[in-house]
């Protein structure tokens, strides 16, 4: 079914359509796409079109069998935009040490989002961290065409020369909206590939605007997905007290109604799709936020 219907069974989640990603072991990195020095490691939570990627294992133990904590946000030499998905979870959502939020916007060829999408992904930003936040704009990316960007050139990307790194008072995000496709994959709709920073390939989420559903929702379904692993959903980096979590796609939920949903079957693709996918965080997403937020994980 996956073969018939690529871009229907990637729209939903904008991640995980094929294996789930290992629950443990070393962080590792895309298959095929990138080769990242060991200073420089790529943790990709976007596994569409059936690529295996892998993700920082969401609910690893530290000797004792304490549960998984990253660093504490702000600790001394480290460089948490270099950091993997969901280390700068609590820093977001935190009200210190991060008083405010820079978004910056990285667009390539003719990928820009919609104003109306792009003031979507700052009222989430906002509604979820409860914090000022500042669109700073953003670099012009030289349009790659019908080409692929590796996962480990985003990361660089990313990584390396955005207007405002994340320090001090201010934590950074930097969504970058690429026009061609990812290397690891054609059918790939976005990805959250570290603690900052989420791609979106634009002219792949467009194509599945429909008479019904515009691009627009679907447009906003990625980027508050792809944002919500930055912000640990589901169970990166923690481990959460409600049961939620797609036992078969780790790191997603398992309601159909959460932004956060992978869907794997056709009659659900299907229903979603004539419908719109979801586009919000559920009540157990908020809840998980929530304890992040407030100390409970
Ligand atoms: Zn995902």
């Amino acid at each position: 079914m996956k073969r018939l219907l690529p871009a229907l069974i990637l729209l939903l989640s904008g991640c995980g359509s094929g294996e789930p990603p290992p629950l443990s072991g070393p962080i590792t990195t895309a298959t095929s796409d990138a080769s990242p020095s060991p200073s420089a490691q790529v943790s990709v939570l976007g596994s569409h079109g059936g690529v295996t990627v892998t993700a920082r294992p969401a609910t690893s133990s530290q000797p004792g069998g304490a549960p998984y904590r990253p660093p504490t946000p702000a600790a001394p030499g480290r460089n948490y935009d270099r950091a993997p998905v969901g280390d700068l979870a609590r820093g977001l959502l935190r009200p210190a040490p991060y008083a405010k939020v820079a978004v910056e916007f990285d667009i390539a060829g003719g990928a820009a989002p919609s104003a109306a999408a792009r003031a979507r992904v700052l009222a989430v930003v906002k509604e979820t961290t409860r914090k000022p936040v500042t669109d700073v704009g953003g670099r012009t990316l030289p349009s790659r065409g019908n080409g692929c960007w590796k996962a480990q050139e985003l990361f660089d990307l990313a990584a390396g020369g955005r207007r405002v790194a994340t320090g001090g008072d201010t934590v950074s995000l930097d969504f970058l909206f690429l026009d061609g496709t990812s290397c690891a994959g054609s059918g790939v709709l976005g990805m959250a590939f570290s603690a900052s920073a989420v791609a979106i390939f634009t002219g792949q989420v467009n194509s599945l605007a429909t008479p019904t559903v515009p691009a627009d929702a679907f447009m906003q379904a990625v980027t508050t997905h792809e944002y919500g692993h930055l912000l640990g959903m589901v169970n990166i980096g923690y481990t959460s007290s409600i049961k939620h979590e797609d036992a078969a796609h780790p790191g997603h939920s398992s309601n159909k109604q959460s932004v956060m949903y992978f869907a794997i079957d056709q009659t659900d693709l299907l229903a979603q799709f004539v419908n719109g996918p979801p586009v919000n965080f559920d009540s157990n997403d908020l809840a998980d936020m929530q304890g992040l937020r407030d100390g409970t994980y």
